[in-house]
């Protein structure tokens, strides 16, 4: 897949301290990238790069192909981690200007703005001042702002920080839907609960250097333990372990289930598959549980950090 952003060994200091450090990503055409890490490990300072904000001290950014230039910002939507607004103007009002000057006429930003107003339930903010919103509205507005001249990539530097759970999700279907769309999404986060179902692909970033980088999936492939979480129904729970232990490597489990059934977490050799031990477990008790253990991001996330 063609790559529509790329940096090549970016390094960025202030002083003597390095906030990036040869600094290389990929950002595939019409997917989400989830640019992670802890605070200070340099999220921001990279996305203002991309931006043009700040100039990195070494290494390169091309977009399309092509060295970044001034004409490039027109393509970007940016959606800063410090959000502003003007206080004191009325919502509507400020969201026609700012539509204004990504280049969209008056009558072309009304109408895109009504969609997206009716859409996020917005609607009667029209007429409100910014001081009157709460900060997960005026985030809301922010957020239509930098998606409204349809840019094709699209950078939201901590998008659901601000937000409630309800919003939060609300903002995470519309990113999708952006996706399928057609556009090419970067987002930062310290918070790992939006990364499961948003991204394609993640870099995670810690102390300025990049630490692990790829396709979500192919990343919990290679963290997977080769893990099942079991629930079993036997009257001999005892000889069951005992003959499980004999094949398998099995530990005391703890999940929610409708059973008091006996809870294990079974680790198969790598030679091994789920039919194997299902089948195993088929014979010797009533199977109402079974359910590969797959890390999470966060798991991943903690772990890669930790050992950093
Ligand atoms: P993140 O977004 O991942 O939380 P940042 O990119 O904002 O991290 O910051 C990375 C590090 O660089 C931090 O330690 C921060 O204090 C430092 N930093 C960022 N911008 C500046 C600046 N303009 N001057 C000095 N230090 C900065
Ligand atoms: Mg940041």
């Amino acid at each position: 897949m063609h790559d529509l952003l790329v940096t090549d060994s970016v390094s960025k200091n202030f002083g003597d301290f390095t906030a990036l450090n040869k600094v290389s990503i990929r950002v595939p055409e019409g997917s989400i990238f989830g640019l992670l890490g802890p605070n200070g490990a340099g999220k921001t300072t990279l996305i203002r790069i991309i931006n043009q904000i700040t100039m990195p001290d070494e290494g390169s950014v091309t977009l399309d192909n092509e060295p970044l230039a001034d004409h490039h910002i027109r393509d970007i939507g940016y959606l800063p981690e410090e959000r502003g607004l003007y206080k004191s103007m009325k919502v509507g009002e400020q969201a026609l200007y700012l539509a204004q000057l990504k280049g969209l006429s008056k009558s072309e930003a009304r109408k895109r703005l009504k969609t997206w107003f009716e859409r996020l339930e917005i609607g009667d903010w029209w007429n409100k001042k910014i001081m009157e919103l709460s900060k997960g509205m005026a985030q809301k507005i922010q957020f239509v702002v930098t998606v409204l001249h349809e840019p094709k990539l699209l950078i939201f530097d901590e998008p659901f920080s601000g937000f409630d759970p309800i919003n939060a999700n609300l903002i995470k279907e519309e990113i999708l839907k952006l996706r399928e769309a057609g556009a090419t999404v970067i987002f930062s986060t310290h918070r790992m609960e939006s990364v499961e179902e948003l991204c394609d692909d993640i870099a995670l970033l810690n102390k300025a250097n990049k630490i692990l980088e790829g396709s979500l999936q192919d990343i919990k492939r290679r963290y997977k333990t080769n893990t099942y979480e079991v629930g079993l129904v036997t009257s001999d729970e005892q000889r069951l372990k005992s003959l499980l232990r004999e094949r398998f490597d099995i530990f005391p489990a703890e999940f929610k289930s409708l059973n008091d059934d006996l809870k294990l977490n079974i680790k198969l050799d790598f030679n091994e598959t789920s039919n194997d031990l299902l089948s195993f477990l088929t014979n010797h008790a009533e199977v109402n549980h079974f359910n590969e253990l797959v890390p999470t991001a966060n798991d991943i996330f903690i772990q890669t950090v930790k050992n950093n």
